[in-house]
C-alpha cells in the first residue's frame, strides 16, 4: 500500500524533522495535552473561520476545511478556503510574521493537489488571521513543482533515528517541547 505524507507535515519538517515524529507518536491523544496557548488560540479562530455563515446563495462558492489529495507528488491534507468563484486559495495562519519556506511548501501542495482534482486556481494567499493581513504569493512553476518534490522525498527518506540539530530557540515555541526526550527547555507558553 502507498503511503501518503499529510501536507502539514511539509511545514513541520522545516520547522523541526523530530516535531513530526512526535506528532504521530502522540497523534492519538487528545490535542489539548500538548496544543499551546497561541496553538488554541490559532485553532479556534479557524474554527470561527469555518462556522462563518455565508449566504445560502454563495454556499457552494465557497469550500471550507475540504480534503484534497494529490496521488503525484502522494500528500493529502485539508485546506482552509477555497474561493471557487475567484478561482482563489487562502491558507490561514494565526499570526504571520515571516512567509517560511513551510508555508510556501503546504500551500503549493494544497494548490497541486486541487488542480489534479479538476479544480481551478489562479491565486494564492496566506492570511493573517490576528492581525488581517493577506500575503499573496505565485503560481508555483517547474522550478517550485522540482524543489517541492525534493522536499517530500527528503521527508519519505528521512531517519527519524538520526541526529537532529536542536534549536534552543525553536524547541522554546515548540508545542511538543514539554515532551520531546531531545531537550530539557519548556515552551514559552508553560
Ligand atoms: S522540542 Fe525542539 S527538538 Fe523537540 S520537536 Fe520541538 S523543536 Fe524539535
Amino acid at each position: 500500500m502507498e503511503t501518503f505524507l499529510q501536507i502539514t507535515y511539509l511545514n513541520d519538517f522545516v520547522f523541526c524533522p523530530y516535531s513530526i515524529y512526535l506528532h504521530q507518536v502522540f497523534d492519538n491523544n487528545s490535542e489539548d495535552t500538548y496544543s499551546s496557548k497561541p496553538q488554541q488560540k490559532g485553532k479556534l479562530a479557524h474554527q470561527s473561520i469555518d462556522t462563518f455563515e455565508t449566504p445560502n446563495r454563495e454556499k457552494s462558492a465557497v469550500l471550507r476545511g475540504i480534503y484534497v489529495i494529490s496521488n503525484r507528488l502522494g500528500v493529502y491534507g485539508k485546506i482552509d478556503t477555497l474561493y471557487v468563484k475567484q478561482k482563489k486559495l487562502v491558507e490561514s495562519k494565526f499570526k504571520i510574521t515571516t512567509l517560511y519556506r513551510g508555508y510556501y511548501y503546504q500551500l503549493w501542495a494544497q494548490y497541486l493537489a486541487l488542480t489534479e482534482m479538476g479544480y481551478e486556481v489562479n491565486e494564492l494567499f496566506f492570511y493573517s488571521i490576528k492581525d488581517k493581513k493577506n500575503y499573496q504569493i505565485e503560481i508555483p512553476g517547474d522550478a517550485e513543482i522540482t524543489e517541492l518534490k525534493n522536499h517530500i522525498r527528503k521527508i519519505a527518506r528521512f531517519d527519524f533515528e538520526s541526529e537532529i540539530n536542536v534549536n534552543p530557540v525553536k524547541c522554546k515555541h515548540c508545542i511538543y517541547a514539554s515532551l520531546c526526550d531531545k531537550t530539557n527547555i519548556d515552551h514559552v507558553y508553560a
